[in-house]
């Protein structure tokens, strides 16, 4: 069903006001430098978790967790996550998502099935690039930024990671002002993360 790079049984920070289980899914085609899971951007190794036990879990945990998180990686990119969504709902749990908008066409998906969206938007349009290393991202984030803002019964976290050496105080200003100008009521500036990223990860032997 999905390719699962990893699971985490129990968080109270990745799906605000609930508890939930996290589901790690493998791949992500974009390449931030201050990736803090580049383990989980291959999409060429095999999934560590097979769904019937992702089920499994789940259904020993109906009445103690009120929700999932699909975070990543990237989510959008495996092409039954609606199905996965809504296996889980089944179960009774809320759906949450973490995810970069990197194809709007499957956030469009599967908004209609998830509670709790956190958006990261990681930088003017201008900056995209610099940040995930692709030429264009910056247009698909954007994209998705206007699909979750359309769905109105969708609750939403919009999320900025701020590396200095990526953004700088004029960049971050921009976006701020960006945002509260489209109407955003959640936005977020978060540190990196230095212990692990994508730079230190391919240094490593
Ligand atoms: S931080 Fe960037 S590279 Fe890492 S999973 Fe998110 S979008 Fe992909």
């Amino acid at each position: 069903m999905l390719q699962l790079g990893g699971m985490v049984p129990l968080t109270t920070i990745d799906f605000p006001g609930h508890l939930a289980a996290v589901l790690f899914c493998q791949g992500c085609p974009w390449h931030c430098r201050y990736c803090h899971n580049p383990h989980l951007l291959p999409t060429n190794v095999a999934g560590k978790i097979p769904w019937a036990e992702v089920i499994s879990f789940l259904q020993e945990r109906v009445g103690f967790l009120d929700g999932v998180v699909f975070s990543g990686g990237e989510p959008l990119l495996q092409p039954r996550l609606p199905e996965a969504m809504q296996a889980v709902k089944a179960l009774g749990f809320k759906v949450a998502l973490h995810t970069a908008g990197i194809i709007p066409a499957r956030l469009a998906k599967v908004l209609p099935l998830v509670d709790w969206v956190g958006l990261d938007i990681k930088a003017p349009l201008h900056a995209y690039k610099r940040v995930t290393g692709l030429a264009g991202s910056g247009f698909k984030a954007e994209e998705s930024l206007d699909l979750l803002l359309a769905a109105r019964h969708v609750d939403y976290e919009i999320r900025t990671t701020v590396d200095p050496g990526l953004l700088g105080e004029v960049d971050i200003q921009q976006l701020t002002t960006l945002l509260a100008r489209r109407g955003v009521k959640r936005h977020v500036l978060q540190d990196c993360r230095p212990a692990l990223n994508l730079d230190k990860y391919q240094q490593l032997p």
